[in-house]
């Protein structure tokens, strides 16, 4: 007989660790399987930036993993145009994420969660009343299972299409004035990474530099890095880097933005493993949270038969639209990324707004498509 469990939980990432707890904290009564493939603490390359808009998601506490407030920004096209700009309070977060998650699950622990390591969840069969889910290590049972397992499917594959990827580096020991050039400040580098940007900032006596693209493969991406890194005027002469990794980014298919999610009323997908990722910035922590809110609001409405069905909804209605209308842009300023970031300057203090979560996509697209027109600038 398989162990059985109210609700198992693939993936001890950003969702499924902070569902896991935030359940418990809600007063979920029934028993919680978390489930990780890997040993625990492990390290996913991440740039650990949250928005001010992810601070005020409920059921989080980021304040005492916060390691660093931006309250800068820094863009250029090309290296060149570069504009500055200083926000009337920080809008940028760095979070220690390693730590944070850490606390999060010794958090769910004490609250009754039982978290297994090493476990790869391989499979999952639903049934009328249950669902049973297959692992390397056994069939487990349950009555509701989430998905939380992100951009990889359950066998380590990518699966469908519509990735973007994420590339990011250390710069190790920078002259300290390149390093205070950078501090409490967000770049961003547009024109030089098709349908994409390379960021930088600095942390903890480092530069951390990193590249987000929808359309390039790994090997150009490393080549692109080296590029940037090689050709920003700020960074010449420097090329000591460590922890060169790169990872798949699941952005929203188009059946996703037209509202089409993966699941039924047994399972639930959150985070990546349900694209929930913006595809102009490339931001998942906060989709990851914010979806894993949502599932918990339905998993603690007790309404057994439509759990999934309710949870689909509140998705379609309170995270698709952002998604969709930041889908837009991303196809409007990527396609033409000179124009577009002319725009921008006009307008920086929006895009500080956008980014901090104090403005919506469509409201953005909206301000930027003002004034000269691209079929006039494209003549001109
Ligand atoms: C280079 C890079 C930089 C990024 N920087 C940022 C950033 O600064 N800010 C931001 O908001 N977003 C950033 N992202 C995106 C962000 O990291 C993800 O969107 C976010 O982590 C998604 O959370 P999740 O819970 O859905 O998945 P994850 O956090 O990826 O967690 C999934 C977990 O499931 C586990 N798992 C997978 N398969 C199984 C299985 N079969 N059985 C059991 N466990 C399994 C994995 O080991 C993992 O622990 C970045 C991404 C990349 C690639």
């Amino acid at each position: 007989m398989p162990r059985k469990f109210d609700l198992i939980i693939a993936g001890a990432g950003v969702g499924g660790v902070h569902l896991a707890d935030f359940l418990k904290k809600r007063g979920f009564s029934g028993s919680i399987a978390l489930l990780e493939k890997r040993a625990v603490p492990f390290v996913k390359p991440c740039a650990g930036v949250i928005t001010l808009k992810t601070l005020h998601l409920s059921g989080t506490n980021f304040e005492p993993f916060i390691q660093q407030k931006m309250d800068r920004l820094h863009c250029a096209y090309e290296y060149q145009n570069e504009e500055d700009l200083t926000l009337a309070s920080p809008f940028i977060f760095r979070l220690n994420r390693a730590q944070w998650l850490g606390s999060l699950l010794s958090s769910s622990m004490r609250g009754g969660v039982e978290f297994f390591e090493n476990i790869q969840v391989v499979n999952y069969e639903e049934h009328a009343d249950s669902v049973l889910v297959p692992t390397d290590q056994g069939v487990l049972e349950s009555r509701f299972l989430v998905v939380a397992t992100g951009s990889l499917d359950m066998n380590g594959q990518k699966r469908g299409r519509g990735f973007a990827r994420g590339l990011q580096a250390y710069l190790s020991h920078p002259d300290p004035s390149l390093l205070e050039y950078h501090r409490s400040k967000m770049g961003y580098d547009f024109g030089l990474i098709p349908f994409g940007y390379g960021w930088i900032f600095s942390d903890d006596g480092h530069l951390l530099i990193g590249i987000f693209s929808r359309l390039m493969r790994e090997q150009s991406l490393k080549r692109a890095l080296y590029k940037y890194i090689n050709q920003k005027p700020t960074l010449k002469g420097y090329s000591r880097l460590w922890g060169v990794e790169t990872h798949p980014m699941f952005l929203p298919s188009q059946e996703v933005l037209q509202g089409v999610l993966r699941g039924s009323h047994r399972i639930l997908y959150i985070g990546e493993a349900a694209r929930l990722v913006d595809p102009f910035t490339g931001e998942g922590i906060y989709y990851a949270i914010k979806s894993a809110n949502l599932a918990a609001e339905v998993l603690l409405s007790e309404k057994e038969d439509t759990v999934g069905w309710l949870y689909k909804d509140k998705v379609v209605r309170e995270i698709i639209p952002d998604l969709a209308a930041a889908w837009e842009l991303s196809e409007e300023f990527y396609a033409y990324p000179q124009y577009y970031y002319r725009k921008l300057l006009e307008r920086k203090q929006i895009f500080g707004e956008l980014l901090a979560g104090e403005m919506r996509y469509k409201e953005f697209l909206a301000q930027l498509k003002k004034g000269k027109p691209l079929e006039r600038y494209a003549r001109e």
